[in-house]
């Protein structure tokens, strides 16, 4: 018999799984749940005011994802760590901690590499190899909260993959995350990022619980915007904006977009003037983030003068923009390259 993933089912599902063991009383999914998502445990003989008799019949009926830390890697410029993590078949993702004075922020994984093949990011290029479980999303938060023993208040989607290439279990893991019986997450601390595939933005936006999105935008037109990200062939810039104008419409909030300077691609003063036309007048912020070298791409990060101008004239048209403060950059902090080197040594 296959056992089911118990750490991926929401409170009815967990509920109706139990009465099929023939468990009559209603508070012991409660409490099982409480034992997963607010205690964490990881095994069922640890759930101590569960009968015996029941613990053996989950143990036979379910699955419990626990991820296995490999490395971790501590920056000493700023404290960020970087975690290498074995999956339950072997497979490895990495989550990052960084720690803000506002709080523990984690970066979490949603698939195992990515097929969205964007030209500057180590995450691509080995492609997809699997969807992550929402169970194996929410064990990247749960673990780094047990071996940091601090307190996590924000998660952003921005690891390895794409969210909206794997939407149900991104959905059910934000559910989770943010439920009461859980680690009671505040929407408004939980970040997904997305390359922009827009019929997954209209739907997230008919989703009945709140988080912020944001755009991983890189160029202001298409033609521009193509040659570093393939999916912006599929999905062209105008349908992307209205869609995300969708979701903000219906949220109520105001949209990040990530811009990762490259130098001579997207950095230029007159693409700035693009960019500015492009988002004037909506309320947004604008990210930019300078872009981190992978030794398999020959891009390179633009100069902090270009950086600095790029900046100014988004400034001058009354746009808000942040150059994102690196973290972890002793520690090949970024998306996907702590991954690649152990798969390399092996
Ligand atoms: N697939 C999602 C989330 C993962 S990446 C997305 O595309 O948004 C999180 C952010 O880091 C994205 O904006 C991505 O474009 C950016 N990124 C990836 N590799 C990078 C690199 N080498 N340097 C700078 N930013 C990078």
């Amino acid at each position: 018999m296959i056992q089911k993933d118990i750490k991926s089912m929401e409170l009815p599902e967990l509920k109706a799984e139990l009465e099929q063991l023939g468990e009559t009383l209603p508070f012991r999914a409660a409490q099982i749940y409480e034992w997963l998502h607010k205690k964490l445990c990881g095994s069922f003989d640890e759930m101590t005011n569960i009968p015996i008799s029941l613990r053996e019949r989950c143990k036979e009926r379910f699955s419990l994802c626990t991820l296995q830390e490999v490395e971790c890697l501590t920056s000493a410029l700023d404290g960020t760590c970087k975690y290498l993590f074995r999956l339950p078949d072997g497979n490895v993702i990495e989550s990052v901690l960084m720690r803000y004075h506002h709080g523990n922020s984690v970066c979490i994984s949603s698939q195992v590499g990515c097929r969205m093949g964007c030209r500057f990011c180590a995450s691509t290029l080995g492609g997809l190899v699997r969807n992550l479980a929402a169970s194996e999303m929410l064990e990247q938060v749960y673990q780094i909260q047990k071996l940091s023993g601090e307190r996590v208040s924000n998660v952003v989607v921005m690891g390895m993959g794409e969210p909206f290439d794997n939407y149900d279990n991104l959905v059910r893991f934000l559910r989770m995350l943010c439920d009461g019986s859980g680690l009671n997450i505040s929407g408004r601390n939980v970040t997904v990022s997305t390359c922009g595939i827009t019929p997954r933005i209209r739907q997230f936006a008919q989703e009945d619980f709140t988080v912020n999105l944001a755009l991983s935008l890189h160029a202001p037109n298409d033609v521009d915007r193509q040659k570093i990200m393939p999916i912006a062939k599929l999905y062209p810039l105008a349908q992307v904006m209205e869609a995300l104008g969708e979701y903000y419409g219906r949220k109520g909030r105001r949209p990040t977009f990530e811009y990762s300077l490259i130098a001579g691609e997207n950095d230029s003063l007159a693409q700035a003037g693009e960019l500015a036309r492009l988002l004037k007048g909506k309320n947004c912020l604008v990210n930019l983030i300078p872009v981190n070298e992978v030794k398999e791409r020959d891009y390179k990060r633009s100069c902090t003068k270009n950086i600095q101008n790029f900046k100014n004239i988004l400034e001058k048209n009354r746009i808000n923009v942040t150059i994102r403060r690196e973290m972890g950059s002793d520690i090949n902090a970024a998306c996907g390259q702590l991954r690649k080197s152990y798969m390399e040594g092996r």
